[in-house]
C-alpha cells in the first residue's frame, strides 16, 4: 500500500540546550578586614523619576518608577568601609 502511513516509530524533536558557561560565583572578600557579607553601594548621580496618579482623596500612588544612573556605582566593605569598586568589578564578569 502506497498510502500515507504514520510512522510507527514516533518522531520528537530533541531540545538541545545551547551549553552554557557555569558561572562560578566568587565570593567578594574585604582585602582589609576579610569581611565577606556586608557591603552597601553607592550611586551617585542618579535621577528617580517617579510618575504619580492622584486619587480622589488627593492621595498620590507611585504608577512607575524611572532610575537614570549617571554617576559611578561605588561598592564600600560594610565594616571597614574600604573602597572595593575595583574588587567587585574584578569579580562581576
Ligand atoms: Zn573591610
Amino acid at each position: 500500500m502506497a498510502e500515507k502511513n504514520v510512522p510507527s516509530v514516533r518522531t520528537h524533536k530533541i531540545k538541545i540546550k545551547k551549553p552554557f558557561s557555569i558561572e562560578y560565583k566568587q565570593k567578594i572578600v574585604c582585602p582589609y578586614c576579610n569581611n565577606s557579607e556586608d557591603f552597601y553601594e553607592v550611586i551617585e548621580n542618579a535621577t528617580f523619576l517617579i510618575s504619580y496618579i492622584q486619587n480622589a482623596d488627593g492621595t498620590l500612588e507611585p504608577i512607575e518608577e524611572e532610575i537614570e544612573v549617571l554617576g559611578p556605582v561605588k561598592f564600600f566593605c560594610g565594616i571597614c568601609n574600604a573602597d572595593l569598586t575595583q574588587i567587585k568589578k574584578k569579580y562581576k564578569k
